[in-house]
């Protein structure tokens, strides 16, 4: 009987850290005595989907996957085939001798934008605009729950960088110019995450539940304040500046229980921030007691030196050493495992170390009840851009775009526009096209031209739907000047602008409007009354327009919502957007922002018009 009673008790050995009843830091502790420092070295590397398989996962142990822009099931992949994906690489991780659930993250940085119908919303240069955290809250739930409906529990959002100038490529993933909206649109994180318990210690990250994702602040820090807005580049700033204009909305974001933090690859006063440990283990894990963990960018690490890898042992020490807890590797893990474990054999970086970012990767995986729910299931995949979702972009989009001028000082403004006119013209590269309304990191990295791949409603769609059945809408992409005034338009609606473009490949410093805008612009509004949309990641050059235009609106990055933009030009809905950047006149005034001694822009912080008359008193 002794003999039988042993036997069992050994096949079914009690492990506490499986046991939910155990209090988590138990769990975790008991856990990480049992781990090898290969599993250990596992668990801090992420690594894409592409390079990943369960034979992968289970050789290596990977804790964490990530999909890039593209790198998908399949462009047009549905929210099943994404949760089977990710079943599938979690069973590999799951089958190693400790059954460590992995984690798998995505950018879903203006809702889950790298899936097919998903919805989209404005991005984030957008919702500055709106000035309104509770909208930008129940983006970030919605969000959340299209992310949790691909059976992923984990969004690289929200960039909180705080872009002081338009010349960089990433902009449009900033809210404003300015410190204190970008402080208050942090409540896009209890949006992801869930809203954090009264009771819970400062510092330690909060998910909610199974409709919410772990968040992810980035990059820390001063990402936004880089010399000529170059992507990457050096930010020159004193202590002053850093702690009133960057930091702050890491504070917000730690108190808000975010968790996890992304290191920004430019530098700090010539420092690299993958090797700040000053300000990554010394201020924001002990000072600010953030208890996440934090996560390099993607080849971070290999971006250290210069040129890349050009000695990727220092790379990797100096990461390690600096704080970082995952490394975004993410092709390359056999060398990131190869040199993490020979630095920490040769006592270059101390097990004490390694631990530290161990146990912040098991926090996060408990909270996110990985261990006792590991595998998606499919009980959300309605949720992937539904009626409600698209309801919510629709709003934002209302509310996210501003009136920069109506009417001429001769003229009576032109806005609303009437729905009921014999014959109206819809002109512009910018009207008909979902890719170009969505930007950036749709679909692709760079973003996509056109309307496949992505389920929305173009402006030139809305505007249709919107207009009394009676008027014709004729639309041309650059109709020429002849065209225009031999057709006896009532009025013109122009949608022209930048085209999509992330990170560096949008750095520009002449920030024009690429032809044909500008010739649209010219053709059409020389010959009729005309109301220009601009569909932009930042202020552009507008100055030499101005004068032509009757009216004008900056629409920014819509998403898929375009109805949103009709609602407002036909008054359903009245503009209530106020600018969140500086609209310069020329490049030349650049980096201009609001408090700037010589301020002299186009539009001023701030500025932004409604369709009523001033009321004199
Ligand atoms: C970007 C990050 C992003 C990561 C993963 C990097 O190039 O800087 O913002 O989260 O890629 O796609």
């Amino acid at each position: 009987v002794l003999f039988c009673l042993w036997a069992v008790s050994a096949e079914a050995e009690y492990l506490k850290y499986k046991d939910p009843k155990q209090p988590m830091s138990t769990r975790i502790k008991d856990l990480m005595k049992r781990m090898t420092l290969e599993e250990k070295i596992g668990q801090m590397s992420q690594i894409e989907r592409r390079f990943a398989s369960p034979d992968v996962m289970n050789q290596y142990f990977i804790g964490s996957l990530l999909s890039v822009p593209g790198d998908t099931p399949g462009l047009n992949a549905t929210a099943e085939d994404w949760v089977n994906m990710v079943n599938e690489i979690q069973k590999g991780a799951l089958s190693t001798r400790l059954g460590i659930p992995m984690i798998y993250g995505i950018d879903a940085i203006h809702g889950h934008n790298d899936v097919y119908n998903a919805t989209i919303f404005p991005h984030n240069i957008g919702l500055g605009v709106t000035r309104d955290p509770d909208l930008v809250k129940r983006i970030g739930a919605a969000t959340a729950f299209e992310v949790r409906a691909t059976g992923i529990p984990y969004a690289f959002a929200p960039c909180i960088a705080v872009c002081r100038d338009p010349r960089w490529g990433r902009c449009y993933e900033s809210y404003s110019e300015d410190i204190k909206i970008v402080r208050t649109m942090t409540e896009i994180i209890p949006g992801l995450q869930g809203d954090v318990p009264a009771n819970s210690s400062k510092g330690v990250p909060f998910v909610g539940g199974k409709s919410k994702v772990a968040a992810c602040a980035k990059h820390y820090v001063a990402d936004g304040g880089t010399e000529r807005g170059i992507d990457e580049n050096n930010t020159v700033i004193n202590r002053t500046s850093l702690y009133s204009i960057h930091m702050p909305a890491y504070y917000d974001s730690i108190i808000k229980g975010v968790s996890t933090v992304m290191i920004s690859y430019s530098s700090l006063n010539g420092q690299k921030m993958h090797t700040n440990r000053d300000l990554v283990t010394h201020f924001l894990k002990d000072k600010l007691k953030f208890r996440g963990f934090i996560i390099s960018d993607s080849e971070g690490l290999d971006r250290i030196t210069s040129p890349p890898d050009a000695n990727y042992t220092y790379s990797v020490q100096a990461g390690i050493l600096a704080g970082i807890d995952m490394v975004m590797i993410p092709n390359n893990y056999t060398e990131f495992i190869g040199n993490l474990t020979l630095l920490v054999k040769d006592n270059i970086i101390p097990m004490s170390r390694i631990d530290d970012a161990v146990e912040r990767i098991l926090r996060v995986k408990f909270i996110l009840n990985l261990f006792e729910d590991p595998l998606a299931d499919l009980s959300l995949v309605n949720k992937l851009g539904s009626q409600e979702h698209r309801e919510l972009a629709r709003e934002a989009v209302r509310k996210s775009l501003v009136l920069l001028k109506n009417g001429k000082i001769t003229s009576q403004p032109l806005l609303p526009l009437p729905k009921k006119a014999p014959k109206i013209l819809v002109a512009g590269t910018h009207a008909d096209n979902l890719g170009y309304q969505c930007g950036g990191w749709t679909n692709q990295w760079q973003g996509v031209s056109g309307n496949n791949f992505i389920v929305g409603t173009t402006i030139l769609s809305a505007i249709k739907k919107t207009v009394d059945p009676s008027t014709q809408v004729v639309y041309r992409q650059n109709p020429d000047a002849n065209f225009v005034k031999s057709n006896k338009f009532d009025y013109a609606i122009v949608v022209v602008g930048e085209v999509p473009y992330a990170e560096m490949f949008g750095d520009s410093s002449n920030l024009t409007i690429p032809e044909p805008g500008p010739s649209t612009i010219n053709n059409v509004c020389g010959a009729v009354k005309c109301v220009v949309v601009v569909i932009s990641s930042r202020p552009v050059v507008l100055e030499p327009y101005v004068d032509k235009i009757d009216a004008l609106v900056a629409a920014w990055l819509r998403g898929t919502e375009g109805q949103g933009v009709a609602d407002v030009l036909f008054g359903d809905y009245d503009f209530t957007g106020k600018l969140a950047r500086t609209w310069f006149k020329s490049v030349d005034q650049l980096p201009m922002n609001v408090g700037d001694p010589h301020y002299n822009p186009l539009f001023p912080f701030g500025f932004g018009l409604t369709t009523q008359p001033l009321k004199m008193n």
